[in-house]
């Protein structure tokens, strides 16, 4: 039975879908006004860990994305500009040429991370006719009013805002961090609809005039067309508790008139040597700088699995150094029981797989589950537990398949002449001199060792 921590209640509850078959699931995605970096990435990575989890417990699942390319602005609340039309005057391109670039690069780093795509992808801006409908809905039931710059939410008429985030609105209200415009009847209340100025570039005809949605209406809107009413899991980081998510409540419930999402859960930041990740810092990385680095994809992916979701994960260089080490260790550990003929008793193997699998559904404990792998490694060499670990990477995404000997670690205690032979000897292979590479092998041989070699390169043995 798989517990989740449920944000909203503050515990681990037992999960119990609406549809014993199908989990409704619906997953607040990017913004595509830039490239995602790996702060987003790690929040992606807990998405498709959920996902993979829910699966193996014989789910299957009804998915959302969506695709913010309008209404998300600087400040996730209602100042500032918007983010893809800041970027569509810095780049010179139009928002919707640099809505489809940075959406195509998302979706590439997702496959690269083994991040599987959610079964539907909803793009902000064909939803447009739906959430002014949204938008008009909950003004008739007197959710919204009109003011000179668009229309509100007004939250005096939703006792319950502020019970995701447990914000005691009238403490903050007397410290007054939000500005106030001077319309607006509430301090906290939030843009439903923006009425736009004649130079803003996105924007569409609305019983308002010309304007464009906020932020938060896109994703009530587009999980409601797409999962109902009432669905079982909502995801986020843990930046979008406090307003996207509030405001999402809030109109979601004025709507529906009860409650819309059973679990809210909510991915950890990822900071990078303890601070905040920013672009002003220029520690921003993307998945395709680290590649560049010689840390590969699955490095980093392997990296976030070694932390809970719900802990702040510290990205250091240092750290992706120790998880690319440890990644070789395991594929090169998995290779030995690939390779071994032995068998393991059933009860160990059906033992291992109960501790993998109560660690997963454990509010999906991944790092407690890769302890279960490792331990099970050490287990004498066997074909059982080299399945058994094909069968946990279902879960993981790993790639274990590509299990592989680490051959600098085979050759460490070869001495460093016999091994200066063997590589001149795979330098002569392949500029196809193989009159030298026999006469090199032939050297190696009467040295005392054999050169044996794989499809990643050699190793040498003693004879
Ligand atoms: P955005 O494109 O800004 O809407 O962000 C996309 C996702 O990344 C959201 O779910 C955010 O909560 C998440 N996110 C942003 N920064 C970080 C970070 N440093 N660590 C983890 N997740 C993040
Ligand atoms: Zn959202």
């Amino acid at each position: 039975m798989l517990k989740i921590y449920n944000t909203l209640s503050r515990t681990k509850e037992e999960f119990k879908p609406l549809d014993e078959k199908c989990v409704r699931m619906y997953s607040c995605g990017p913004t595509v006004y830039n490239y995602a970096h790996i702060g987003n990435m790690r929040t992606y990575v807990f998405m498709d860990i959920f996902r993979r989890i829910l699966k193996y417990d014989g789910y299957k699942i009804k998915g959302v994305m969506n695709i913010t390319d309008v209404g998300h602005l600087l400040s996730d609340g209602d100042d500032g500009e918007d983010k893809m039309e800041k970027a569509s005057r810095e780049q010179k391109k139009t928002p919707m040429e640099i809505a489809e670039f940075y959406t195509k690069v998302f979706f590439e780093d997702l496959a690269k991370l083994n991040i599987g795509r959610p079964e539907i992808i909803a793009k902000a801006t064909d939803h447009i006719e739906d959430m002014e409908k949204y938008v008009q809905a909950l003004v008739e039931k007197g959710y919204g009013y009109e003011i000179d710059d668009g229309i509100y939410f007004d939250i005096s008429k939703f006792p319950e805002y502020g019970k995701l985030s447990r914000l005691n609105l009238e403490d903050q209200q007397a410290g007054a961090r939000v500005e106030v415009n001077s319309q607006k009847k509430g301090p906290y209340d939030f843009a439903l609809w923006k009425k736009a100025e004649p130079n803003h570039i996105m924007q569409w005809p609305s019983p308002w005039g010309m304007g464009y949605p906020g932020w938060h209406i896109e994703c009530s809107t587009m999980s409601r067309k797409y999962l109902g009413d009432v669905f079982d899991i909502h995801t986020g980081g843990v930046d979008h508790i406090p307003v996207h998510h509030e405001n999402e409540i809030a109109q979601s419930e004025a709507l529906v008139g009860k409650k819309t999402v059973n679990y809210w859960v909510h991915g950890e930041f990822m900071l990078v040597n303890n601070g905040k990740m920013s672009k002003s810092l220029g520690n921003t990385y993307t998945i395709s700088q680290l590649n560049d680095m010689g840390y590969a994809p699955v490095i980093f992916r392997y990296f976030c699995l070694n932390a809970h979701y719900r802990k702040k994960l510290n990205f250091t260089f240092d750290g992706m150094d120790a998880a690319k080490v440890s990644y070789a260790r395991l594929l090169s550990s998995l290779y030995q029981h690939k390779m071994s003929q032995q068998a393991t008793a059933p009860e160990v193997i059906e033992k291992y797989k109960k501790d993998f699998e109560d660690a997963i559904n454990d509010d999906l404990n991944v790092p407690l589950a890769l302890g279960v792998l490792w331990s099970m490694l050490k287990e004498p060499k066997s074909k059982d537990i080299f399945n058994l670990a094909l069968e946990f990477d279902k879960v993981l995404g790993l790639n274990l398949k590509d299990a592989k000997e680490d051959l600098a670690e085979a050759n460490k205690d070869i001495p460093e002449d016999i091994l200066a032979l063997a590589e001149e000897r795979l330098q002569a292979k392949k500029n196809k001199d193989y009159a030298k590479a026999d006469a090199l092998r032939n050297e190696v041989k009467e040295k005392g060792y054999s050169i044996l070699d794989s499809k990643d390169g050699y190793k040498v043995v003693k004879d």
